[in-house]
């Protein structure tokens, strides 16, 4: 709204007029703005001024005139009788419970379009001509009729219509309308208006004096570019009221929420709200609700717990927290968790708060005692809070102003899943929940407004918000006008003769031109600006955007964001380091090889035990499926009376398929722990052998074809002391070759390569720690390999003295066992290179410094929350593309 519009209705209201706005929105936006008009004359108090919505004033108009009582239905109560029509239709579309209620919110809307737009079709002999899905609309129509005539109820989309008459027949004297905000006026709001009485449009304020249209290179550098406008367009005016509109603005909130925060501090808030469902509160009530009666899986039960909502004090919370922890280092993790299985865990219960497990479980039995057979959608809806209060819910911590209010949206939500008792239904606690989850989806939830100077809304919702700038985001071709498609529910012609929406790209032209000048009588000043690069090709401008306001030029310097961003925070130089004492590292060779990769990394899981958080699966893990290959290896070389110990004792197996198969039998009975029998079907296990009898065998074979061996030790303890650390280590298996020398083998499912020994800073030590320090210092060493053991790509992969006289005979040059020999002079510089890094750890060398920085050292490290690595990105890509050594320095 520009000053004239907001001088005009002033003058309105002060003569006893009506002010209708197209949304409730732009209502609250005139009656701030009236308010603040009042305060700014120095006054004290003031009648409220006659402004509302139009939902409310069709809503008020029906109340006042209606007489026949019926019920206006709620969207929750509407939608709920379009699922139940939906439901009798018994077509494949509609069997499942999401496609049933999807269909149903689409007949709602193409209902609510044929209200608005084309009511002549709402008689049923009207729509005898239609086909296909509009017939089957059609049908569904006439039930829905039936059911309201039958119920004594009226849809919202229906009272327009049924308040013309009313106006028609009253022949009071009423107020005259102003209406503000509107885009486009419907057909039934025309009608409504003209039964009305006295009604215009307000005034559009004078076109703006400063238009501008930039382009920009990408979406960040538009953002930045408009943050930085407004940051500055504060600086110099610090009264002023800026509107930024932007299309999409929900799938892009994040992105320009930091772009602003970074310009222009917290002086924004976006109009549109973001789903009760993503509020902390109402999700963490409803997981809980769903918890009481079913299971939740481990990653929203970790949430859950994390949020301290469901424990009455912060050290239960903590508690609550530390016993999932505790779960995980049992290796007890489920993918999903019910509240029984949760308190039932033998070997950690005691851990769990006794009051909270007395408190949680009086809940549980509450609501058993309900769910025994349906219930009205009233008494669910009085039965969730009582379920919250004796938990209790919210309570560990005070509540900010933001929480109460969502608080209040939330009991609104159950209330309104509750008016569904409306027709007299009965419905089970989980078709509770379900209604309960559409609904917090369905629901916009933000804060009370606290009048930031600028606000950031959609196209459409920025009706009626006022400002003395605006910049308008996303001008380009593709996104405005927007493209939209018709409604599959309803004829195509009857679409384009009523002029529904998107039922001609003239009509969405017109309706954003509409809107496009609407803006550019907002304000005096008004940017336009789209990004040159969108995520998929190359963006041309808005051509409705062009032929208003001229040509689009680049982006300015002055709004262009520096390349790299300011630190958030002071640089410190922090050269303190707090030696570890010398003695004994849990975590055996990892450590090592944590300090080489990156040094916090090392000092983050051995010293302060910090550990990444994989989520359950399904099946066994990674790691469960390694330990059985381990566990079944071993058994196989453990020598008499069950197993074999050279390669002659291989090569005169009978039976080797047999033979492994065994093992992994007994090998599964003693290794896989009774909990992942409880939660793992028995079909899958047995595949799951099969699969590891089929690896195996195919291993031996192909040791079978190597040159005689003998395997010295399995398993093999040792417990090292290097530089003043102590660390014990767990050899997998150590052969004796024929020329009397020792081969280091280690056991790997997983991709790995000798180049991660590669000096000066090798990915991974363990097989050179080994091989370096925990043979017997007599012996002679062969070489260090890995086993591949994976399916379709097994073998040896290392460093072997002399790979064809000792592992495979006939091995040609170019195999890269022979190519790369093992030598003693590589030993060696692992040897220093390892004592390198054990002195730096018991130094408490600790930088954030990844060996391969970003990538791959990070990718698969998991503590990037601890250390922050993301947030110092764009300074390590800096250094690594000047070659600075100064990070690696430090
Ligand atoms: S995420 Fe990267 S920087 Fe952080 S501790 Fe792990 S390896 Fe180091």
């Amino acid at each position: 709204m520009g000053a004239l519009a907001a001088i005009e209705i002033d003058k309105w209201l002060s003569e006893g007029g009506l002010v209708v706005t197209a949304s409730d929105r732009a209502a609250r936006a005139l009656v701030a703005a009236f308010h603040r008009a009042r305060q700014a004359e120095g006054l004290t108090a003031w009648p409220t001024p006659n402004i509302f919505d139009w939902k409310s004033f069709a809503r008020t108009a029906w109340n006042e005139r209606s007489a026949d009582g019926r019920l206006l239905l709620n969207p929750a109560q509407e939608e709920a009788l379009w699922v139940g029509i939906a439901g009798q239709d018994r077509s494949l579309a509609t069997l499942l419970e999401g496609p049933r209620h999807r269909l149903a919110s689409m007949a709602m809307e193409a209902h609510e379009l044929l209200c608005s737009y084309a009511p002549q079709f709402l008689r049923n002999t009207a729509r005898s001509a239609w086909h296909q899905d509009a017939a089957a609309f059609s049908g569904w129509l006439v039930a829905f009729d039936e059911s309201c005539r039958s119920g004594n109820l009226l849809s919202p989309s229906r009272l327009p219509l049924e308040l013309i008459p009313l106006l028609e027949a009253d022949s009071a004297k009423r107020p005259p309308l102003l209406l503000a905000g509107f885009d486009r006026i419907l057909p039934v709001q025309r009608s409504l208006f003209d039964s009305w009485g006295q009604w215009h449009e307000a005034a559009q304020g004078e076109p703006a004096t400063k238009i501008h249209f930039h382009v920009a290179a990408d979406a960040q550098a538009e953002f930045a570019a408009c943050a930085i406008w407004c940051g500055r367009q504060l600086a110099d005016s610090p009264k002023a009221r800026l509107l930024v509109v932007a299309q999409s603005v929900s799938a892009r909130r994040g992105e320009m929420e930091r772009a602003f925060l970074r310009h222009t501090g917290p002086a924004f808030e976006f109009s549109l709200g973001i789903p009760l469902s993503q509020v902390t509160l109402a999700r963490a009530a409803h997981l809980l609700l769903r918890w009481l009666g079913g299971s939740l899986l481990e990653q929203e039960l970790d949430w859950l717990l994390s949020t301290g909502l469901i424990a009455a004090t912060p050290q239960e919370s903590a508690a609550l927290t530390a016993y999932m922890r505790t779960l995980r280092r049992f290796s007890l993790e489920r993918t999903q968790w019910t509240l029984t299985a949760f308190l039932g865990q033998r070997c950690a219960s005691e851990l769990l708060p006794a009051p909270w497990v007395e408190r949680i479980t009086a809940v549980q039995r509450l609501l058993a005692g309900f769910t025994r057979r349906p219930q009205s959608p009233l008494d669910w809806a009085e039965l969730v809070p009582r379920l919250l209060d004796e938990l209790p819910f919210a309570c560990a911590s005070p509540l900010s102003s933001a929480e109460y209010q969502a608080l209040h949206r939330w009991q609104l939500a159950v209330e309104s899943c509750g008016s569904l008792g409306f027709d007299g239904r009965r419905i089970s606690w989980k078709e509770f929940l379900s209604q309960l989850g559409r609904t917090l989806d369905e629901t916009l939830f933000a804060p009370e407004s606290h009048n930031a100077p600028i606000q950031i809304a959609g196209p459409a919702e920025s009706a009626g918000l006022t400002a003395d700038a605006v910049w308008f985001l996303g001008a380009d071709e593709d996104s405005w006008p927007p493209r939209g498609t018709m409604h599959p529910l309803l004829p195509i012609e009857i679409q384009r003769e009523a002029g529904m929406p998107h039922a001609t790209p003239q009509l969405d032209w017109e309706l954003a031109e509409s809107i496009t000048n609407r803006i550019l009588a907002s304000a005096a000043e008004v940017h336009f600006s789209f990004a040159k690069q969108n995520e998929t090709a190359d963006a041309r401008p808005s051509l409705l955007v062009t032929k208003l306001a001229g040509d689009a030029e680049d982006v300015t310097p002055d709004l262009m964001a520096p390349a790299a961003q300011p630190p958030l925070t002071v640089p410190f130089q922090d050269s303190s380091r707090i030696p570890f004492p010398p003695g004994k590292v849990s975590g055996g060779s990892s450590v090592l090889t944590a300090q080489s990769q990156c040094p916090f990394k090392a000092f983050a899981t051995a010293r302060l035990a910090a550990q990444d958080w994989k989520p359950a699966e399904a099946g066994l893990t990674a790691s469960q499926r390694g330990s059985l290959l381990h566990a079944v290896l071993h058994a196989i070389w453990a020598g008499p009376p069950d197993g074999i110990r050279t390669h002659a004792d291989l090569v005169n197996l009978n039976d080797r398929k047999a033979f492994v198969a065994a093992h992994v039998q007994r090998t599964l009975a003693r290794e896989l722990r009774p909990h992942l029998r409880e939660v793992m079907p028995r079909r899958y296990l047995e595949l799951e052998e099969m699969r590891l009898t089929e690896l195996v065998t195919q291993w031996l074979e192909y040791e079978a074809a190597r040159i005689e061996f003998e395997v010295a030790e399995t398993e093999a303890k040792r417990t090292i002391h290097l530089a003043g650390l102590t660390l014990d280590l767990r050899l997998d298996r150590v052969d004796r070759l024929k020329d009397g020398s020792q081969l280091v083998i280690d056991y790997k499912s997983g991709n790995v390569s000798p180049s991660s020994w590669d000096l000066p800073r090798p990915d991974d030590v363990q097989l050179p720690l080994y091989a370096g320090f925990a043979l017997d210092p007599d012996e002679v060493l062969g070489g260090l390999v890995f086993a591949k053991i994976r399916a379709g790509d097994q073998g040896f992969s290392g460093r072997v003295g002399d790979a064809a006289a000792t592992l495979f005979s006939g091995l040609k040059g170019y195999n890269p066992l022979v190519r790369y020999p093992f030598t003693v002079e590589q030993l060696l510089d692992w040897r220093d290179c390892i004592e390198r890094l054990a002195k730096d750890f018991l130094s408490g060398k600790a930088e954030v410094n990844p060996r391969d920085p970003i990538e791959e050292t990070c990718k698969r490290c998991g503590l990037q929350t601890l250390c922050r690595i993301h947030e110092n990105e764009a300074q390590l890509e800096a250094d690594d593309d000047s070659g600075s050594e100064e990070i690696a320095d430090e």
